[in-house]
């Protein structure tokens, strides 16, 4: 195998094969229109590895959510803090739901390039 690089995770966010990361798994370069930013080749133009389409990975995506909820929480409480006193509990929430709800494309994506990439069998 060879390889771009040793780091796996640009790979990863780029959408690249996981044999050679060179070719991209994705039709479209990025995710809009949305409709088609899921759309997957059959196989890798650059090293002709079969690339698995058989599932959406919905656990994997269902664990970045919750992540990504979890920091929206994170990022609301440094900028604007949380107090038992007022609504900014509330507020919170809706601000981490917005932020999930928002990122949605980007997390599909990047949930079903981590499937690939745990579930490809390389030949
Ligand atoms: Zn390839």
């Amino acid at each position: 195998m060879q390889h771009r690089n040793s780091f796996i995770l640009p790979d990863i966010l780029n959408g690249k094969c996981p044999k050679c990361r060179r070719g991209n798994i994705y039709l479209n370069k990025g995710v809009f229109p949305l409709g088609g930013s899921l759309k997957t080749v059959d196989h890798c133009p650059d090293c002709r590895q079969k690339i698995n389409v058989s599932d959406n990975a919905p656990g994997i995506n269902y664990a970045l959510s919750v992540v990504v909820y979890f920091f929206g929480f994170v990022l609301y409480a440094c900028i604007w803090g949380i107090t038992y006193k007022d609504n900014s509990f509330i507020t919170s929430f809706l601000f981490s739901t917005a932020i999930v709800v928002l990122l949605q494309p980007w997390l599909m994506r990047l949930s079903k390039t981590i499937y690939i990439y745990l579930f490809t069998k390389f030949g």
